[in-house]
């Protein structure tokens, strides 16, 4: 089915199942969505918890279709990797949310980070860096106001080459962070060896603090350890209180999740920023 998506052709046979075809329909809807301005950012804060204020916040995709409505990420991320568009896409994303914190910036919001999710084809681009610096150029947005989450799964197919492109990265004044950690199946000694500033405790952790002592303890260790290793730490998917006292009784520095807020549009975050933050 990929390759019937090239050139737009599109052909359905009786034998292509249903998840086939609706492949080859966001394949073509895909290619058109950049142009046809149907990507928004949503914003997801998060919280600083020693202070309570909200310190930045993480930008989402999402693809508004006409027919096929708003698709979530997890339905045309790989799509676009595969297809070789999560580079225009990503940088879209990019330059959008750094566009926008500065404008909040400008507003009055406070010194503001913004976080923007990397795909492993991004990684790998040779504009990535040219792309990072024109769009701070461009935003007038500080470096250290960008913070670029990665995965572990980028470090493995080529260690010292990433080696060399994060500490490319960090010449260029960025927050690194890595996302979803724990869940990788890469190992520990990456940490020590890349420059990074941030570990984001993966959701699957955080659900079951509350519920399961090994998580419980496992959350709590990867607090030690990014301590230790002088990052800082900030957990995803908090969704009740009682995982937001845990997180607070362990030093956790910050949180993001349902628990304060959903994703929001540019608009709706504003106003959840200024009342929040009492702007
Ligand atoms: P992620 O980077 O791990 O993003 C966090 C996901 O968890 C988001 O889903 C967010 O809406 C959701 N979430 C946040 N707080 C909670 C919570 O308290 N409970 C629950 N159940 N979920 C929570 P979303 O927006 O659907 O994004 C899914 C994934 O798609 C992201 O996972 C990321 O891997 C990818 N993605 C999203 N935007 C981009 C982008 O601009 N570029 C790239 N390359 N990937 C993106
Ligand atoms: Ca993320
Ligand atoms: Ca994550
Ligand atoms: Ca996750």
């Amino acid at each position: 089915a990929k390759k019937l998506g090239r050139n737009n052709f599109q052909f359905y046979t009786p034998a292509m199942n249903d998840e086939a075809q609706e492949r080859v329909r966001i394949e073509s809807a895909l290619r058109k969505a950049l142009e046809r301005d149907e990507f928004v950012l949503h914003y997801q804060p998060q919280v600083d918890l020693a202070s309570g204020k909200i310190v930045g916040m993480e930008a989402l995709i999402r693809w508004q279709h006409p027919e096929l409505g708003m698709v979530p990420p997890m339905r045309f991320i790989s799509v676009a990797e595969d297809i070789g568009l999560i580079v225009p896409i990503g940088a879209w994303v990019m330059r959008t949310a750094c566009l926008q914190n500065r404008a909040w910036q400008d507003a009055g919001m406070g010194h503001l980070r913004v976080a923007v999710n990397l795909s492993a084809r991004q990684f790998g681009s040779p504009d990535l860096l040219d792309n990072i610096s024109a769009v701070l150029d461009e935003s007038g947005l500080d470096a250290n106001c960008l913070e670029i989450e990665l995965t572990e799964s980028l470090f493995m197919s080529d260690v010292t080459l990433a080696v060399e492109l994060l500490h490319n990265m960090k010449a260029i004044g960025v927050n690194l962070s890595i996302d979803d950690f724990g869940t990788g199946y890469s190992s520990l000694s990456y940490l020590s060896r890349f420059p990074i500033d941030v570990l984001k405790i993966d959701r699957s952790f955080v659900t079951n603090i509350t519920r399961d002592a090994s998580d419980a303890a496992l959350v709590a260790s990867i607090i030690n350890l990014a301590h230790n290793l002088k990052l800082s730490v900030i957990a995803e998917g908090v969704e009740t209180e009682e995982q937001l006292d845990y997180l607070r009784r362990h030093g956790c520095d910050e949180m993001q999740g349902y628990y304060v807020s959903r994703p929001l549009p540019a608009l709706e975050f504003e106003l959840l920023l200024r009342e929040h933050n009492q702007l």
